[in-house]
């Protein structure tokens, strides 16, 4: 009876990246329409750098299955961020909504109010800083424009 061997190891002390088997079947339609269907076999351990702290993050294959194949991700989408930028990134998305939300209910009031022009201003150059949006300038030069009123 062959006792199972040890994995390989890289130099540097690292196990091999995991790899899992592939289901392109259980990908979204749009998914399976892509020129990556074809050749997707399989998942392996990727490290990306997150584009907002530098931090060097794993998406792990086990994940990438899940992601894909569960949740039904396009499979051409990039990720950027590490999941703690990803969950900030996500709060600040909430919180701009809410202002938005405020801004179209009570126009004629709010125009006046420097505090909450301030903080709009503030939360969309905050979200910005995460690369994942295009910068608003019109909305940006609106509210500057608004504060800079006497
Ligand atoms: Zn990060």
């Amino acid at each position: 009876m062959n006792r199972p061997t040890k994995r390989a190891r890289t130099p540097r002390g690292n196990p091999p990246p995991n790899t899992v088997v592939a289901d392109p079947s259980q990908w979204s339609e749009q998914s399976q329409g892509s020129v990556s269907a074809g050749w997707t076999h399989s998942y392996t351990d990727l490290i990306y750098r997150c584009r907002r702290c530098q931090a060097e993050t794993l998406f792990s294959a086990a994940d990438q299955k899940y992601t894909y194949e569960v949740k039904k991700a396009p499979i051409d989408q990039q990720r950027s961020l590490c999941q703690p930028c990803w969950s900030e990134s996500h709060q600040i998305a909430r919180t701009l909504k809410g202002l938005e939300g405020q801004w179209a209910q009570s126009k004629t009031s709010l125009r006046t109010d420097k505090d909450f022009l301030a903080r709009w201003l503030q939360t969309i150059e905050l979200r910005e800083r995460y690369g994942l949006h295009r910068h608003d300038v019109a909305r940006k030069n609106m509210l500057r424009n608004l504060l800079s009123q006497p």
